[in-house]
């Protein structure tokens, strides 16, 4: 099967029908859910399909990885870590291909998607310098005794990712999974499934064993059965809240280790000391980039005291945001309803809408909304609280910095916070006292990059430390302590 993606621009552009991957060749579902139409959000047309896949199907995907794993998991780290120094090669070659793929399955702009695949590289090279990192610990804890830490592989773990990073999200997963010796199974968001698809193939072509990654596609028939079987031994899973929480029940029911990064409503607080110029360009590129369909958004801007020049000028540049080429449809029409109503309920119960984006379209049959900027929004409003997904700023006027930190930290989520202040101060005390994993400092997205680690608190996130950087790699891993002596031992403890 040929799966280079042909599109060169926004064209309407169909692709091969979604797959599993099992044991490295292409697999027909056998357990059939039914199937769903691959839409490319541009034009509200099916520009693929997928099968949606069963339990039967993941077991087949665990019983091919634990037959690679046998062999994998003796590999050397470092001839581990030569797959993914071929698999970054090969894709920065083919990036501008990846990209548009990632643009007509999800919608995102190309100049979007063309970072998404980089920030995807940026993570591959993370597990490239596993290597240099991954060295366990020795130490001669009494006289003539040593113990020794390694980390080991737990065996098949799995990863289940969301619609708004086809390409990106499984790379906070595989590389570290992968090099730490692991056999992996992803379930794409059913969404997007078709980037998934064109990793594998990569991965392949890299060297990868067959069996090492599979990919079972599907929706919830498939996540349920990867929590309960019990040739699974770690879940990896990003998406909504709602179904973070479930999952992360379910998989830890059955004795799994699992890490489950969740939704955000990320707040922004704007002091009257803040920088005009950069705070209104990072404030419109927070909540409009990817139209809004990223758990690091901005949602809702905290306008302390007298910031209305700041705000005018976010409002001028948002409302020059070309649809289209500058921004990108959401995701499906169900979406494009859902943000829609969220504006129409806040206006009617008083807010004021400073820009407008219902209505707004580049395209017949797409699913748009404009940059939309609502005042005036009070607590009791769902758009205060609620995750719109989608690019909608709500501005909520508070008196002091006190007023901003109590309304930030009485949200549930937290995922990320920022300031945007020219006072060390103002910045410092944010930074003690906001309720969020993922913080900045006049930053608008603060993802922690490489080698940091990304994860959210609160309900943004359920279980034990980040998806990415070194705590991904504590995550895919076990630690053996290896106490060992080779003569008598030399003074009389407890040990002897
Ligand atoms: P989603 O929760 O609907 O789906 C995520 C995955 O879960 C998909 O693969 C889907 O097939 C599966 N799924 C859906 N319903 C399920 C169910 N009932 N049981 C088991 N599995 C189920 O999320 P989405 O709409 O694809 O993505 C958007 C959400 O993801 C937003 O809430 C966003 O904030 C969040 N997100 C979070 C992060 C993060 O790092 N915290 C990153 C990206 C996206």
């Amino acid at each position: 099967m040929e799966l280079n993606f042909p599109a060169t621009g926004y064209d309407f552009t169909t692709y091969v029908p979604a797959l599993n991957w099992v044991g490295g060749s292409w697999a027909e579902a056998t357990d059939k859910h039914g199937e769903l139409e691959i839409i490319n959000p541009r034009y509200g047309k099916a520009m693929s399909r997928v099968v949606m896949s069963g339990a039967a199907d993941v077991d087949a995907a665990v019983r091919a990885g634990e037959k690679a794993f046998a062999t994998w998991k003796d590999w050397p780290l470092r001839e581990r870590a030569h797959i993914f120094y071929r698999l970054r090669e090969l894709m920065v070659k083919n990036i501008d291909e990846l990209a548009w793929l990632v643009s007509h399955e999800n919608g995102k702009v190309f100049s979007e998607a063309k970072a998404e695949v980089e920030k995807g590289i940026e993570c591959i090279e993370y597990g490239c310098s596993l290597p240099n990192l991954a060295s366990g610990n020795q130490l001669e804890v009494s006289r003539g005794v040593a113990c020794e830490v390694t980390y080991e592989p737990l065996g098949v773990v799995a990863g289940v990712t969301p619609f708004n990073f086809p390409c990106m999200v499984p790379f906070w997963m595989i590389p570290q999974a992968l090099v730490g010796g692991n056999a992996f199974i992803l379930k794409p968001s059913e969404q997007v499934p078709l980037s998934s698809m064109r990793i594998a193939e990569m991965l392949k072509m890299s060297g990868l064993p067959d069996g090492v990654f599979n990919i079972v596609q599907g929706g919830r028939e498939v996540v349920e059965a990867l929590c309960d079987h019990p040739g699974i031994k770690a879940l990896g899973f990003v998406g909504s809240t709602k179904v973070a929480k479930l999952v992360y029940g379910r998989a830890c029911t059955s004795g799994k280790r699992a890490l489950c990064l969740g939704g955000a409503k990320n707040h922004l607080i704007v002091v009257p000391d803040a920088d005009m110029n950069l705070t209104a360009e990072n404030v419109m590129a927070s909540f409009t980039g990817c139209a809004g369909q990223r758990c690091m958004a901005a949602s809702v801007l905290l306008a302390v005291g007298e910031v209305d020049h700041i705000i005018d000028e976010v409002v001028k540049r948002s409302a020059k945001m070309k649809l289209g080429t500058e921004m990108g449809p959401v995701t499906s029409r169900e979406a494009a309803e859902r943000i829609t109503r969220y504006i129409d309920q806040a206006e009617k119960m008083g807010a004021k809408v400073l820009i407008d984006g219902r209505g707004q379209r580049a395209t017949d049959g797409g699913y748009w909304v404009g940059p939309t900027v609502l005042d005036g929004v009070t607590m009791d409003m769902p758009a205060s609280a609620e995750e719109i997904f989608g690019p909608v700023l709500s501005i909520v006027r508070v008196p002091n910095i006190d007023r901003a930190l109590e309304v930030e930290n009485s949200n549930p989520y937290g995922n990320a916070a920022s300031v945007y202040t020219t006072s060390g101060d103002v910045a410092r005390r944010v930074m003690d006292n906001v309720e969020a994993g993922m913080c900045g400092v006049n930053v608008g997205v603060p993802v922690p990059r490489e080698p940091f680690g990304f994860g959210g608190w609160n309900d943004s996130a359920f279980g034990q430390g980040n998806l990415t950087g070194w705590d991904g790699y504590r995550f895919w891993t076990r630690q053996r302590k290896i106490t060992s002596k080779w003569s008598l031992q030399k003074d009389a403890t407890w040990m002897s």
